[in-house]
């Protein structure tokens, strides 16, 4: 849970995995060691209740691949899941956001799903899978999002069992899309799925044709999702961002992330103040553009008032049924032509866009890392659930040793 020795210990690991191969010869790709007789599970047995169960390690089919499970994210899916069981899963391996290490392979497997070589060693993330749905196995894969469709921690039980990457191994079978990310660090691999949703939404936001270069833009919200907003758009180029949120803390880690200022909504009573607070940040002027990054009804019924006549808003927030919010056709959306962008989840291309925008992120020296906020061995997975729905930390991770 020490963030700095866990970076040191990957740079190191890192350093030494590097001096294996002398430059120049083609490295044979090698297993990480034997693989063990069993796989250590975490099924959520029970509403708030996770054992770990071990189970035989199963046959590696001519399609399949077996990866030694490095760490997954928690995600806001998995608290619900965990909660309240509202897929009616359980028993069932979560964790969706997971990363690891090839260490055995089918002869049919070859490459991921961009076209790359897959080997044994390689560093691989999953997202949907293509099941015997047709809609999905025929999807435009640049314009139809992946909502609905199969992804490993989200699926029943089966006598595999290794099917979410709360776990030390997982089996990814066919008909998966796979992604070698081998040239990802560790960090940035775990928050490739919440990076991707960002990416998703910035695209949205761009049909719209009004965020632009030097656009003022207002990110409501920042948890990690508003938090990952402001970091795609800074590596787009757009600089004159203004955060909303109700903590200091968050207000403080969105400046960290680029934005030029901020906005605690808390300073201000009342709907008119607070929209003069927004428009005193950019200088006198509202905002050409927003994003909506909370789960408030609330929230989304004030960020109308905070765009220019003729702006754009793009809605992503609501993962989950948060209610109903009251706006004012006539003054929000009609006399000003707000043109308004819904966003959800991705598609696999933006899936891949993403890999490219991690590395850009670190290139220009955003604190990417430091959205994970904790680390959590796979034994400890009730308490990393716990401070998930405490709303402690950001992003809260599950690290395998
Ligand atoms: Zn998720």
């Amino acid at each position: 849970m020490d963030i700095n020795s866990q970076n040191i210990e990957e740079i190191v690991r890192q350093v030494l995995e590097g001096m294996k191969s002398p430059a120049g010869a083609a490295a044979p790709a090698k297993a990480s060691g034997p693989v063990p007789k069993t796989a250590k599970v975490a099924v959520l047995t029970a509403l708030e209740k996770f054992e770990i169960k071990e189970y035989p390690m199963p046959e590696v089919g001519d399609d399949d691949i077996l990866v030694k499970v490095e760490g997954c994210g928690v995600c806001g899916t998995d608290a619900h899941e965990f909660k309240r069981d509202p897929f009616s899963l359980i028993p069932v391996v979560l964790g969706h956001e997971g990363t690891g290490e090839i260490v055995k392979m089918g002869k049919n497997v070859k490459k991921d799903s961009a076209g790359k070589p897959l080997a044994v060693g390689d560093k691989i993330v999953t997202s949907v899978i293509f099941g015997p749905n047709p809609d999905i196995e025929m999807f435009d894969m640049n314009k139809q999002n992946v909502g609905g469709a199969d992804v490993y921690g989200l699926l029943p039980d089966d006598d595999v069992h290794l099917n979410g990457w709360f776990a030390d191994y997982i089996l990814v079978r066919k008909g998966s899309s796979v992604f070698n990310v081998s040239d990802l660090d560790l960090d940035s691999r775990i928050l490739i799925e919440p990076c991707a949703v960002l990416i998703h939404a910035v695209e949205r936001a761009k049909t719209t044709g009004i965020l632009r270069f030097n656009s003022r833009v207002v990110v409501q919200g920042c948890g990690p999702i508003g938090l990952i907003c402001i970091a795609v758009l800074r590596t787009m180029g757009v600089e004159n961002i203004v955060a909303v949120d109700g903590e200091e803390k968050r207000l403080a880690f969105a400046k960290e992330m680029g934005a030029c200022a901020t906005v605690n909504f808390k300073d201000y009573k009342g709907i008119e103040a607070l929209t003069d607070g927004v428009k005193a940040a950019f200088g006198g002027y509202l905002a050409d553009f927003a994003f909506q990054c909370t789960g408030s009804p609330v929230a989304h019924a004030n960020i109308y008032k905070f765009i220019r006549n003729g702006g754009g808003l793009c809605e992503l927030g609501f993962f989950v049924n948060g209610g109903d919010a009251t706006i004012n056709p006539h003054f929000d959306i009609c006399s000003k032509e707000i043109t308004t962008v819904g966003s959800w989840v991705y598609t696999l291309r933006d899936y891949a866009t993403t890999f490219d925008f991690l590395k850009r992120a670190k290139g220009i020296g955003l604190p990417m890392s430091k959205l994970i906020t904790h680390r959590y061995p796979l034994e400890e997975i009730n308490d990393a659930l716990v401070t998930n729905l405490k709303m402690e930390g950001l992003k809260i991770a599950i690290v395998n040793k």
